[in-house]
């Protein structure tokens, strides 16, 4: 079997025709924009890629979008000061603090995410999100994890009576992930570093997410024949003679490493396209996905807080 492979770029396209076009009516209705405020702190040069691709994206959904980028030298109260500058604004429905933040104000994360508030958390770590999400009841739930869900949905994975086996237990993918396999009615087990047997419960399977964060970690052992398994992992690899043992020595992709001296790949292992029913690539899977649910997150905190401010049940 040759794994029916689900890509992500054609579905994040349809799901920003889609927020295109509410955008538009929101920005008729309310007389401005959905807005969208980004901070990134430091010089990392990934999250300025990152950054730049949301703000794009952003404006091309019609989305109103600024730029807060602070030295690496800013102080953990100016960070925090710009996040409730965000908060009190009116033009700005999503707030997102780029991670991971410089090493001198890491420790910070935590309490720069708390900050936000949850009207305008549009990443969804907010503790109230997460307690929303929990409930079932949440507006805004976790970018990459309800990629996933938009993915499977759109590509006729059934997920009601399933069962789900998550890999990784993360606050920002593993637990919401899980949460919300269990609000579509799948039966979820969630697995991590202490699993005893973790290929024998993986194979149990209907629906594997790997989130990981380690190259080719799901071998062919782990999965049910015909089953989907969606692939979060984004390694960046820089060993050649790593890339030949998981890519195989004649892949094309080795090509891309000996080019810009990196590669990403997934936490899936190539060997499970021989076993599965559907598999989402890396790169090119999830990834699109994210940007995607990060303008619907932010759209759907605009027309919440609309309907907040006109005094409609939100
Ligand atoms: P974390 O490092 O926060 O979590 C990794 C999880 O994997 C942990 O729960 C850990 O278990 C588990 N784990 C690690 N090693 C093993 C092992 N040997 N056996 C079983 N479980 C193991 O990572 P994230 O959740 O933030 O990210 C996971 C991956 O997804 C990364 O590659 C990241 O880059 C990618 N990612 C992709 C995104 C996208 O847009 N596509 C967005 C966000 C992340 P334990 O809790 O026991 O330590």
């Amino acid at each position: 079997m040759t794994a029916r492979v689900l890509e992500g770029a054609p579905i994040a396209i349809q799901i920003r025709q889609e927020l295109h076009d509410r955008v538009a009516d929101f920005t008729r209705h309310a007389g401005r924009p959905p807005g969208l405020g980004i901070v990134l702190v430091g010089d990392d040069a990934a999250s300025e890629i990152y950054v730049q691709n949301k703000l794009k994206a952003a404006k091309e959904t019609g989305l109103r979008a600024d730029f807060h980028h602070l030295p690496s030298t800013v102080s953990l109260a100016e960070v925090l000061a710009t996040v409730e500058r965000l908060n009190l604004s009116d033009a700005h429905d999503g707030i997102l603090v780029q991670d991971p933040l410089p090493p001198a104000i890491a420790s910070g994360t935590r309490a720069i995410f708390d900050t936000n508030v949850p009207e305008k958390d549009i990443d969804a770590f907010h503790p109230v999100n997460v307690g929303r999400l929990s409930q079932g009841r949440a507006v805004l739930a976790a970018c990459t994890p309800s990629g996933v869900i938009e993915m499977l949905v759109r590509s006729g994975i059934r997920l009601e009576g399933s069962r789900a086996v998550v890999i990784g237990r993360s606050d920002i993918v593993g637990k919401p992930m899980a949460l919300l396999l269990l609000h579509r009615d799948a039966t979820v087990t969630i697995c991590h570093s202490k699993t005893r047997d973790l290929p024998s419960v993986s194979a149990e399977a209907d629906i594997i997410v790997a989130a990981v964060g380690r190259p080719g970690f799901v071998r062919r052992s782990f999965v049910k024949p015909g089953a989907t398994v969606v692939d979060v992992g984004i390694n960046r690899i820089t060993d050649l003679a790593m890339a030949r043992a998981l890519l195989g020595a004649d892949s094309p992709r080795l090509g891309v490493l000996e080019r810009r001296g990196s590669l990403v790949v997934g936490d899936v292992h190539p060997e499970v396209a021989e076993v599965a029913g559907a598999l989402t690539p890396v790169p090119g899977g999830v990834g699109p996905l994210t940007i995607a649910m990060l303008l619907k997150n932010t759209l759907l905190a605009a027309e919440a807080r609309l309907r907040a401010a006109s005094g409609t049940a939100v």
